[in-house]
């Protein structure tokens, strides 16, 4: 992964230069001067949200006022996307750009730095939150020797140390911060912020939506606690680690078969101790998600005599659950509903 973040840096770096090149030799053209950054015709702002929460969340709090582009297409999981040079020359004309941060989007830096769109209002929706750090678990630790740590050594020394000091940082914090419902209210917040703004005008549109959407998210979140408090199990075992922020809200317990993105591959070790604490704790459901492949989760829950079931990390929704309506709050629900069949 490390190798394709490389070879990823460096298109982004080409792509940059190119476009660069070419707005600069766009410049004297009477078209583009007349052009008024980030409003669309319409006079709607122009938003770019990283990935399917993002996009969500920007959607509900910008109503009518705002026109939202998710930059990751739906079915796709967003950890190791990377954007390609219609995202670049959006991102040109775009008014604000959202991102989750805590280093979800690891390309976020470098395209930022290189944008020529000195009017983009960027909004980091995770900052001022705490946050947790990528780990297999207390109990979990020792055999397996905090892989966490060791997977995020970035192997290109030689670039920079400093540089690869930060990667090694960056790669063993938690990003999932929305999948707690009073995270994602504060997200919400910093969202709301930004876009009064960039649009002042409809600044008492964006108040009027946050305050409704921070109701229903207090409300969800007094139905996880009711929900969960009373349920007999505490360990929930997961594909990929993206529920530490849920199961900390809540009282739970997160032991992830695998890190923090979803596709690497676990090794032998960590599986057969999986195995072992779920005999040991008689877990029922060992929970996967819906972009990732099933097969270590369906492996381990048959040899344990387990069901396999979904956790949806909310990374991005596949376009037949956009067709149904589905969104925060309904996934929210659903993933409520499988941790309490999985945990009574
Ligand atoms: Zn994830």
């Amino acid at each position: 992964m490390n190798i394709k973040r490389f070879w990823s840096k460096l298109l982004i770096a080409w792509l940059t230069l190119t476009l660069g090149l070419g707005l600069l030799a766009g410049c004297g053209s009477p078209v583009n001067s007349s052009v008024d950054e980030g409003a669309l015709p319409d006079g709607r702002l122009s938003v770019y949200a990283s990935f399917y929460t993002m996009y969500d969340f920007a959607v509900k709090i910008g109503g009518d006022q705002v026109s939202v582009t998710n930059m990751v297409p739906a079915g796709t999981e967003p950890h190791d996307w990377e954007p390609a040079a219609s995202d670049m020359i959006g991102l040109e004309k775009a008014a604000v750009f959202i991102y989750n941060g805590a280093g979800m989007e690891h390309w976020a830096e470098t395209i930022l730095g290189s944008l020529q769109n000195k009017e983009l209002l960027v909004v980091e929706a995770s900052k001022g939150l705490p946050l947790l750090h990528g780990s297999l678990g207390e109990e979990e630790e020792t055999a397996a020797g905090r892989e966490d740590e060791t997977e995020g050594v970035d192997p290109h020394v030689w670039l920079s140390p400093a540089v690869s000091a930060l990667c090694m940082i960056a790669d063993t914090v938690d990003p999932h911060v929305w999948l707690s419902p009073l995270n994602a209210k504060a997200e919400m917040e910093n969202i709301k912020n930004a876009f009064v703004r960039a649009d002042p005008e409809h600044a008492a549109d964006y108040e009027a939506n946050y305050a409704r959407y921070a109701a229903e998210l207090e409300a969800l979140d007094q139905e996880f606690r009711e929900t969960l408090a009373a349920l007999t199990h505490r360990e929930v075992i997961v594909a990929h680690q993206a529920f530490g922020y849920l199961c900390a809200a809540y009282g739970l317990k997160q032991i992830p078969i695998d890190g923090l993105s979803p596709d690497s591959e676990p090794d032998p070790a960590r599986v057969a101790e999986i195995i072992d604490f779920a005999k040991e704790h008689e877990v029922k459901v060992i929970f996967f998600e819906e972009l990732v492949s099933p097969k270590v989760a369906a492996m381990i829950a048959s040899a344990v005599g387990a069901r396999t079931d979904q956790l949806n990390p909310l990374e991005g929704l596949s376009d037949e659950e956009r067709a149904a309506g589905a969104d925060y709050f309904s996934v929210m629900r659903q993933n409520m509903e499988a941790l309490k069949a999985a945990l009574e």
